[in-house]
């Protein structure tokens, strides 16, 4: 590991060889853009096992900065200039977006709603359209198509791989960023900090939202594990 390059609410981005750089997954869970925090400990090593796995499962139909890992939790990664926005596809309605619009829990989205939104704790990540992200030189309309064309193959992946799981995709989130020859990828981490995911038979609920909603420390880091153990399987 060479220096520390960047340090978030979850992750730190170290500099390791040529155009790689390593995301180590620390053992910090937040919300309410990191109003409130706590330790988890080995949550990172669950979310970097993750995110590896289902970057493994995406790899050949999109093209994303995953490469390996490097150790059990940091992914060796492609370095990528990112773009600070976060990238939302819908399968079934919960979330910010029954807040936002005449949508009720539990409706199904078909096609898949995407969605894009600014990444900004200050803001409360609002919500983007194609003129907002030209305004602010964040991506053309042109990469914003191609972002959501990526997003539905992810989705075309991920959905009935949980599914086979016993599980649903009710939402997930990307984010994305360019090589240095420009080339967009997928970035970041795709885990249960970033989707929500639920039994299919039950509705018992494995994400994030475990934390959001207050339930107990040792219940949110017992579920990540249960869910790592299922799609391991
Ligand atoms: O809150 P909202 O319904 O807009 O979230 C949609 C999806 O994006 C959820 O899976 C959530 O976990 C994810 N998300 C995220 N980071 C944020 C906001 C939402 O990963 N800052």
């Amino acid at each position: 590991m060479g220096d520390k390059l960047a340090e978030g609410k979850t992750k730190e981005v170290w500099s390791y060889e040529g155009d790689l750089v390593l995301l180590r997954f620390k053992d910090s869970i937040t919300a309410g853009d990191g109003r409130r925090k706590d330790i988890l400990e080995g949550k990172g090593v669950l979310n970097a096992q993750t995110s590896a796995l289902l970057f493994r499962l995406i790899e050949g139909r999109v093209s994303t900065h995953y490469v390996g890992m490097y150790d059990e939790r940091s992914m060796i990664v492609k370095k990528l200039k990112m773009i600070p926005v976060e990238v939302v596809l819908r399968n079934i309605a919960t979330g910010s977006i029954i807040k936002r619009l005449p949508i009720k829990e539990g409706e199904r989205f078909d096609p898949p709603v995407v969605e894009f939104f600014l990444k900004s704790d200050e803001l409360h990540d609002p919500l983007l359209n194609y003129h907002h992200m030209r305004y602010l030189r964040l991506m053309t309309k042109e990469e914003a198509e191609e972002i959501e064309r990526i997003m539905y193959r992810v989705n075309e992946v991920l959905n009935p791989f949980l599914e086979s799981k016993g599980l649903l995709l009710y939402d997930f989130k990307l984010e994305f960023g360019r090589t240095n020859q420009g080339e967009l990828k997928v970035g970041d981490e795709i885990t249960l900090d970033s989707m929500r995911v639920r039994d299919a038979a039950s509705g018992r609920i494995y994400d994030k939202d475990l934390y959001r909603s207050g339930a107990p420390l040792d219940m949110v880091k017992k579920s990540y594990a249960e869910f790592l153990a299922k799609i391991s399987r």
